[in-house]
């Protein structure tokens, strides 16, 4: 098997998209799933600020990213196995559930494509080897991030700190000379570091002149994390690209009358767009775009 893989780049590239597709499919339930259950925490925790000593604290629910099993939020019916078959499952039941008949969003097929796409994209991209294997988890860690910001206008910490313990511990196992991914473990520090930093240091000067809070502290831990991954050389392109993507995206929004100038615009997911690019693009191309070597 391993030597087919190996020897095979189309099936490995397959094999690749199917497991993005069902990878994606599990990323739905944390997508919907993880702000509530960071919610259910936060409840807990300020009923244990405010209670005297000893008070018994109200039993919630169980609620996981396992339990309940998934089902129809509309009518509460179990999905079945052949209800949950990534894409081809909506695209039978023609986008309604089976018993009630309610819309399903097309964001669930929309983000299994999105996944199996990018998963195949990396494995094209890296072969077959460990490159891959940490390209598909980061793949699938952003496509989580982007979307819960663009829902919850927050990137969890139980998310964007194991990413960076992730990408450090990637560079100290595998980590090979410069340039190369995995990065060398001195490389990823440094980019840890300084993606924290540049991003803090942007936060603190905008605060200061404008008195409005433009970043999260989400959003320092995700570029640390990239810079974990990719070695501090990626921090440059990665901010330009993700300031200009944000920025095109911002005024398209406040010109059609989408969005108001001094709402919050999620900053998460441009990153997450452009760290991934960055990292998943030909060394020739960004070469060819990228006068300052990579
Ligand atoms: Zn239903």
């Amino acid at each position: 098997m391993v030597e087919l893989l190996r020897a095979s780049p189309g099936t490995f590239v397959t094999v690749c998209v199917a497991l993005g597709l069902v990878v994606g499919s599990f990323l739905n339930v944390v997508i919907h799933r993880f702000p509530q259950m960071m919610k259910a925490r936060w409840r807990v925790d300020c009923q244990l600020l405010d209670a005297p000593a000893g008070t018994a604290l109200s039993k919630a629910p169980r609620y996981d990213l396992i339990y309940p099993a998934s089902h129809c939020p509309a009518c509460a019916t179990p999905l079945r196995f052949r209800d949950n078959v990534p894409i081809l499952s909506y695209l039978w039941l023609r986008g309604r559930c089976r018993s009630c008949q309610a819309a399903v969003s097309i964001r669930y097929p929309l983000i299994e494509a999105l996944s199996g796409v990018a998963s195949g994209w990396v494995g094209w991209h890296f072969g077959f080897g460990i490159e891959s294997g940490a390209g598909l988890v980061l793949t699938w860690y952003l496509i989580a991030l982007a979307a819960i910001d663009l829902d919850t206008q927050y990137l969890p910490d139980e998310l964007t700190v194991p990413l960076l313990w992730g990408g450090l511990l990637l560079a100290v196992l595998w980590g090979r000379g410069t340039g190369a991914f995995p990065v060398s473990p001195s490389e990823a520090i440094v980019g840890a570091t300084a993606g924290y930093l540049s991003l803090w240091c942007v936060h603190q000067g905008f605060r200061l002149v404008t008195g409005l809070e433009g970043l999260g502290y989400g959003d320092f831990k995700l570029l640390a994390a990239l810079g974990a991954f990719g070695g501090w050389s990626i921090l440059l392109p990665v901010a330009l690209l993700s300031a200009l993507a944000g920025s095109i995206v911002g005024i398209a929004l406040l010109v059609t009358g989408r969005h108001k100038l001094r709402e919050p615009l999620p900053y998460g997911p441009f990153l997450a767009i452009a760290g991934w690019l960055v990292l998943v693009t030909p060394h020739e191309l960004i070469a060819a775009w990228w006068p300052f070597g990579h």
